[in-house]
């Protein structure tokens, strides 16, 4: 596996978010926009369960670094 150890996968069945800590710039984004499920001063301080799968992909779509990325679960299975 060549993935950077650092990387963190929270699934809830549907959809994973990907989270590359390196890449944070902490603009603050997702926690303002999606406090259900980012929460800077939770560990984890990501809650797969705080929202619906469409809303958690709005939100990491507006990540503008790149460290929160997602994929469908499906998808990935018939890879
Ligand atoms: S929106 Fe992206 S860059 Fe901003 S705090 Fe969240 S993960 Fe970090």
């Amino acid at each position: 596996m060549s993935e950077d150890q650092t990387t963190k996968h929270y699934t809830n069945g549907e959809i994973t978010i990907v989270w590359q800590p390196q890449l944070c710039k902490h603009a603050t984004k997702c926690w303002k926009g999606l406090p259900t499920v980012f929460d800077y001063q939770k560990r984890p301080w990501i809650t797969i369960d705080g929202a619906e799968s469409a809303a958690i992909i709005n939100q990491v779509t507006q990540c503008p670094s790149g460290a929160l990325s997602f994929f469908k679960n499906a998808e990935a299975d018939q890879q």
